[in-house]
């Protein structure tokens, strides 16, 4: 064999197990409705450009049907239901993510792109395990540390990406239910399909009706949620600027507001770490789901006398990267999720070239329909550049080198956010050195990318506030029932 890829016959993941309809209508009140106010667009595989189905665009009516169907379960029945009984809920909803697995694996890579073995093997089982996790503290929350009597908050008002669209919602909606709230969510323009399913499921578990509300559509039915007043807490994934708005749009309202925005993390190795483990961590930190994660190892910091070792295995290390169909199993990177992020992408990366940056991308054959974009570097980056400061969101890594550890944390910590960081070296002291110093809400050791629900999740600085998963998770949905246990908690 030569330095290139092995030879693999294609493994398609069949696409018999979906069942798509060619129409979907809101999920308003435990059941399917169509829109009052709204119109019908399309959702495609950005992988082919195939219409995959047509989804309802929900107006302001229509959000409003939702707010209130939400609003009446919690009055009605979630808010006063015991803790226990929620959690038998949730574990139902837990077990038919498992039960239906296969078949929300293949949903997503269809209509997000992204690779069948990531979804398989990293966002639904994840989704499943924030339903089992949440499930269990349900019945728990006055040990939870926010006082002897924590209420649930009311309403949520739930707006996620594109990027992880099933394990974004269970982000959101296991813990909000958990504490006893009801939601209104909606999922993103591009990736609808997965949170439709999940509708079907909250029917196949006899969630009471109202308790999850889910209304698809653009920019504009996010906002409507977020303005509603009927809203009690919102909680936002998604782009600083959106993120931004929405901060200005609920000041001096009662709303609770949680937002989970943007990254540019550095993943730091030093000369003394196991650099093919690093190379793997190099690799999943930034082409993992094509680059569209928020605290993807956008900026590479290689110490400088380990550099052209790290450059050359990582490069090596690309091109054996195998880019293509999401649902062939042998597949390492897939489509990118729209045409407008791929213009978006190829817009920096031409930034980067033009701002002197030298420009390198692995070998291999796209596609012709469909979005695609190659895994590539950026080397002779220097901090002012743009691809260093801004986020591509996409297979593209920018490449900066340091000299002593300290230089490594000064570099690390300039960007205006701070959502994670990757640290690799053998010296357990250095990782907690360099811990201590790091700006992110998340920093990694000798890994990247590593997600459990039992573990917290959020930004310091412009990559928002609050906290997600965990313990921590729970505060967000919570109202104290003491004020002074919960400021101690
Ligand atoms: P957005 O922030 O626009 O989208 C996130 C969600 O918010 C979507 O559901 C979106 O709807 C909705 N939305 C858009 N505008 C509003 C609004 N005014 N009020 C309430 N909700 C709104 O991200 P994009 O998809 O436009 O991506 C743009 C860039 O953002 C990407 O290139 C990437 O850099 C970054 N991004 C970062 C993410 C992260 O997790 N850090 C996730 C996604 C994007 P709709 O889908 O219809 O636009």
């Amino acid at each position: 064999m030569s330095a290139g890829k092995f030879e693999y016959a294609p493994a398609p993941e069949s696409r018999s197990v979906v069942d798509l309809r060619s129409s979907y209508g809101l999920f308003v009140g435990g059941e399917f409705v169509p829109t009052a106010d709204g119109r019908m667009f399309k959702t495609v595989s950005p992988a082919t450009e195939e219409v995959l189905a047509e989804v309802t665009e929900a107006g302001t009516e229509d959000v409003d049907r939702a707010v209130r169907a939400a609003r009446t379960a919690f009055d009605s029945v979630w808010g006063p239901m015991s803790g226990r009984d929620r959690g038998k809920f949730l574990f139902r909803i837990a077990r038919l993510i498992q039960e239906r697995a296969r078949e929300l694996a293949v949903l997503e890579s269809l209509d997000n792109g992204k690779p069948i073995r990531e979804s398989r093997d990293v966002d639904i089982p994840l989704a499943a395990a924030h339903f089992f996790y949440y499930a269990g503290w349900a019945d728990k929350l006055e040990y939870a540390g926010f006082g002897a009597d924590p209420r649930p908050v009311g309403v949520a008002g739930q707006v996620i990406p594109w990027n992880f669209p099933l394990l974004m919602l269970a982000w959101k909606i296991a813990p909000a239910l958990a504490c006893g709230n009801t939601v209104v969510l909606k999922p993103a323009e591009t990736t609808p399909l997965t949170a439709l399913l999940f509708a079907e499921i909250c029917q196949q578990a006899d969630l009471p009706p109202g308790v999850v509300n889910i209304v698809t559509g653009a920019g504009a039915t996010g906002q409507a949620i977020v303005e509603h007043e009927g809203v009690d807490k919102v909680a936002f994934t998604g782009s600083t600027e959106v993120g931004k708005a929405i901060a200005r749009s609920v000041a001096g309202t009662h709303k609770l507001v949680t937002l989970e925005l943007g990254g540019k993390a550095a993943n730091v190795v030093f000369d003394d770490a196991p650099l093919d483990q690093a190379v793997e961590g190099i690799v999943n930190g930034i082409f993992f789901n094509q680059g569209h994660v928020c605290c993807a190892g956008s900026r590479l910091l290689v110490q400088e006398n380990v550099y052209d070792e790290v450059l050359d295995r990582l490069k090596r290390r690309m091109a054996t990267l195998r880019v293509g169909d999401p649902l062939d199993k042998n597949t390492d990177v897939g489509a990118i999720n729209s045409a407008e992020q791929l213009r978006r992408i190829a817009t920096l990366s031409e930034v980067g070239e033009a701002e002197g940056a030298e420009r390198w991308s692995a070998p291999c054959e796209l596609p012709d329909r469909g979005y695609w974009f190659a895994p590539t570097i950026f080397t002779g980056v220097t901090q002012a550049h743009r691809i260093a400061r801004e986020e591509i969101f996409g297979p593209v890594l920018s490449v900066l080198t340091f000299r002593t550890p300290a230089e490594a944390v000064e570099k690390a910590n300039n960007t205006p956010y701070g959502l994670s960081a990757g640290v690799w070296t053998e010296k357990g002291s250095r990782i907690l050195w360099m811990a201590d110093r790091l700006r992110a809400g998340v920093v990694w050791a000798n890994t990247f990318n590593r997600f459990d629900p039992t573990s917290p999740f959020g930004g310091y600085k412009e990559s928002g506030h609050g906290r997600e998963g965990g313990r921590h998770g729970l505060a967000a949905y919570l109202r104290a029932g003491n004020p002074k246990e919960a400021a101690r908690a």
